[in-house]
């Protein structure tokens, strides 16, 4: 029997645990949303998101998670028979690549192996050879990996042409850097379950005036009907949605959005960022190795030595400690893990989740003594005080 006075600490990267104010927000009685009250909400919403991705842009909230996002993007950056660049490794960039395909768009791959960057360079010299391609497919944080993407850098290059620049924010946007103004991210796509700390349900799209004039301008009309962005533009000039929005998981969001506007973004960012510097640390420390060679702050990618059993250890770590951390994908999976450190969750259950590491390690016969990794960490830690 599971162990009733056993916390669940949850640290995948997505979904992330929700703050108890919101908590409360979410047990409501369901209300209207065609109301003075609800409008009132939407719009706090709007302006919050707009602070959290440094956007001066309209954002389109759907209901559906992450992907439904991404779909969005693609829908409406490229008319089928199109040409669109991706940037290419890991499971979230393959995403990109699937969703072009099923819409009849022609994605070009500017492929690096899984947990090595892009180079802006590079992107330049795509979108010379080929200046038909409509738009630049890429991932902030590539969750599958680790890895932080250049984002910045590459925006810089795709902003000298007239392709959009969509990037898959979903598990950075709240946690890691991203300006979506200045860098010139034409389509953000973000979802409410991982650094925004609220239940999986909601889909962001942040749209620059770029990509409305292309919506605008071109005679494709996205194959789609709920992902078509302009009825959310329309609607929004009434702090209306078109459809029926999720009250429940909007009125959650504002909530969290309002104390991470609290805290301020950048503090936000500094906060992760010490975080995961620190978790790396006990992970060296260990004589582990971080795969990605430029890691995101949101989350750690370690990769477990041959002689250790992934599965068995993460349910050890979830039966007998109650630390949920996830296991990896594609190539990676059975070994490597990935500790999600985010949002709300906090230094102390990395503590204890790397207290817990350590001992299952030890268990499987990992030659390190208990504490190898915490006094590592609590010394990283240490060295910026706030
Ligand atoms: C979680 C995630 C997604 C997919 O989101 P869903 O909410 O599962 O649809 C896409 N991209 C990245 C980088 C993610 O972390």
């Amino acid at each position: 029997m599971k162990n009733p006075l056993l916390h669940y600490r949850l640290m995948t990267p997505g979904p992330t645990p929700v703050p108890p104010s919101a908590l409360k927000i979410l047990g409501q009685e369901i209300k209207h949303h065609r109301t003075e009250e609800f409008r009132e909400i939407f719009r706090r919403a709007i302006f919050l998101l707009q602070e959290i991705f440094c956007t001066q842009n309209k954002i389109a909230i759907m209901c559906g998670s992450g992907t439904a996002a991404m779909e969005a993007c693609v829908v409406n950056a490229v008319p089928a028979g199109g040409k669109a660049l991706v940037l290419y490794s890991g499971k979230f960039a393959e995403r990109w690549a699937h969703l072009c395909k099923r819409f009849g768009i022609t994605p070009i791959l500017y492929e690096v192996p899984w947990g090595e960057v892009f180079l802006a360079e590079k992107v330049a010299e795509f979108l010379q050879r080929e200046p038909d391609i409509q738009a630049v497919f890429s991932t902030l944080s590539e969750t599958s990996t680790g890895v932080g993407h250049r984002i910045q850098e590459i925006g810089r290059e795709v902003a000298k042409t007239d392709a959009l620049f969509v990037v898959d924010g979903i598990s950075g946007v709240g946690g890691m850097e991203c300006r979506t103004d200045a860098w010139g991210i034409d389509l953000l796509a973000v979802g409410s379950q991982k650094a925004l700390m609220t239940p999986p349900g909601l889909a962001f799209v942040a749209v620059s005036e770029k990509a409305w004039r292309k919506m605008d301008t071109t005679d494709i009309y996205p194959p789609a009907f709920y992902l078509d962005l302009r009825a959310y533009r329309k609607s929004a000039e009434t702090w209306d949605t078109p459809y029926t929005p999720s009250r429940t998981l909007i009125a959650a969001l504002a909530e969290n959005l309002r104390i991470l506007s609290e805290i301020g973004v950048e503090n936000i960012w500094a906060h992760t960022s010490r975080m995961a510097r620190s978790v790396r640390a006990a992970m060296k420390a260990m004589n582990l190795e971080i795969f990605a060679k430029e890691p995101c702050d949101v989350l750690t990618l370690v990769k477990m030595p041959e002689k250790i059993h992934v599965s068995s250890l993460l349910t050890r770590l979830e039966e007998e400690f109650g630390v949920k951390i996830a296991g990896a994908q594609g190539d990676l999976k059975g070994r490597a893990i990935r500790i999600a450190h985010m949002g709300f969750i906090d230094y102390l259950d990395l503590i204890g989740c790397v207290a817990a590491l350590e001992q299952v390690l030890i268990s499987q016969k990992w030659p390190i003594t208990p504490g190898t990794g915490l006094t590592a960490m609590q010394k990283k830690w240490l060295e910026k005080t706030v």
